[in-house]
């Protein structure tokens, strides 16, 4: 995408322009594809012709970061714009995020978004399908992001909360505001049954889970019920800012990131590698699940993975190296 590539990509089709997530420099795309509704994907949702799922639409509408209307697409429902048929799938990542198929002239692509190809307590994971071109996210592309089993983490981060609790200290999580802060209460919820209390941001984004069907027990901590409950110091506490912490107790923090496997995070008493995102593994997987004839990596460790595809007899590149546009039709006709 050379100097045109920011979080996102452009893929010109016919007539028809596609636009992913935050890609720049395309005022006359026909269509904007958003898959999910983290910040760094929504940067421009406020643009003409947006595409989302309804709970992304909703996130972002909670989150405040969406001020207009978009367009909605359900998933599996395959919608025709012009020369272009566009089909959402899930990418397993965040609630209600997805993956795009794009056909146009017999072939098809696949945008994949943020991906997460296993279940958690939260997402299911992403689904695959047979395509001819993919854009894949790179993120924990390198070989060494092997994530641990999810049941060994969670049951790692009982263990933690347990112990914090046994000796008279709360313990909170710093998570992401969509995604693992609802997986951190769901695995309180599910597995201890203690009460959890929550900051405002982190509430509202909950409130958008439950409307879609998401069981999530918790407390505000604005609220006079969140403030006992804080008091007696038999809790867990989950938040976007570590700074927010509402009353004088003594508290644990720990953070739940993928980053956790390569960096220390010293200023923090506990990290557990928990990620929304694939490992390594997981992306090998899902391409060997979609089959494509060419994948375009991006983000992260976009030239590892292709060099790792390339060694597993895909044919592959990173994103950024081809230029502007993803080579789709155009690719084929001057081949
Ligand atoms: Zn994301």
């Amino acid at each position: 995408m050379g100097a045109s590539y920011e979080s996102g990509a452009l893929v010109a089709c016919k007539n028809v322009m596609v636009a992913f997530d935050a890609a720049g420099e395309c005022l006359d795309a026909t269509l904007r594809c958003i898959t999910h509704a983290h910040v760094d994907h929504a940067a421009r949702v406020n643009e003409p012709n947006t595409l989302m799922s309804l709970e992304t639409y909703e996130l972002l509408r909670a989150v405040g970061r969406l001020k207009q209307n978009a367009g909605i697409l359900e998933f599996k429902k395959a919608m025709n714009i012009k020369s272009v048929r566009v089909t959402a799938i899930n990418a397993g990542h965040i609630l209600g995020s997805c993956q795009y198929a794009i056909e146009c002239d017999g072939s098809a692509l696949l945008f994949s978004g943020d991906v997460n190809v296993q279940d958690t307590l939260v997402t299911k994971a992403a689904e695959s399908m047979n395509v001819d071109f993919m854009v894949l996210e790179a993120t924990y592309g390198d070989p060494s992001f092997v994530f641990p089993d999810r049941e060994t983490t969670y049951s790692k981060i009982v263990k933690w909360i347990c112990e914090c609790l046994k000796n008279g200290r709360i313990p909170a999580f710093k998570a992401y505001l969509i995604g693992k802060s609802q997986e951190i209460i769901k695995l309180v919820n599910e597995y201890l049954g203690i009460p959890v209390v929550v900051n405002d941001a982190v509430a509202k984004v909950c409130e958008v889970y439950k409307k879609f069907g998401l069981d999530l027990s918790y407390f505000c901590k604005s609220t006079a019920a969140g403030k006992e409950v804080l008091k007696t110091g038999e809790c867990v506490y989950v938040s976007n800012h570590r700074a927010d912490f509402p009353i004088g107790k003594r508290v644990m923090w720990a953070i739940a990131t993928g980053w956790a496997l390569r960096y220390r995070f010293g200023f923090y008493d506990a990290a557990f590698p928990l990620s929304s995102h694939a490992d390594f593994r997981g992306l090998i997987s899902h391409v060997e699940a979609c089959m494509p004839r060419k994948v375009y990596t991006m983000h992260g460790y976009s030239k590892r993975l292709a060099k790792e595809l390339e060694r597993r007899g895909f044919l592959a590149m990173p994103l950024e190296s081809v230029g502007r546009f993803v080579p789709f039709i155009y690719e084929e006709k001057r081949a």
